[in-house]
């Protein structure tokens, strides 16, 4: 294979020759290395604002979430209404993260590859 001094790096999965600012290889889709995060002042201030305001969405749900009252009650028949709302709180929950792992990898893997389509390599 001819040797071009602009593809200098290799895939460490296919070997075959990649861009610096390659963040995923076009031949393989392995990941070269992490994209950058944005540091801008408009996302700092989405992020602060974010992070203040989720732990009370949290406790607005969870205090109207009526699994807690049935699943104290001693009546076995409201109890049992009880059990279930807490197993599919945690079914739903576990689904739920395990679909965001799934879809932010996919959405990071096919926007970096129509950025690199979009630049024409
Ligand atoms: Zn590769």
């Amino acid at each position: 294979m001819e040797t071009n001094p602009k593809e200098e790096n290799i895939c460490s999965a296919c070997h075959q020759p990649v861009l610096p600012q390659y963040y995923f290889c076009p031949n393989c889709g392995n990941k070269l290395h992490s994209a950058p995060l944005s540091t801008t002042a408009q996302t700092q201030a989405w992020i602060y604002a974010f992070s203040i305001i989720l732990p009370m969405i949290c406790f607005i749900f969870v205090n109207r979430w009526p699994g807690v009252k049935y699943f104290k009650s001693s009546d076995p028949k409201v109890k049992l209404i009880g059990y279930i709302a807490w197993a599919l709180l945690a079914l739903s929950t576990v689904f739920v993260i395990y679909f965001a792992i799934v879809f932010t990898r996919e959405l990071t893997q096919s926007t970096i590859n129509s950025i690199n389509t979009d630049m024409g390599f």
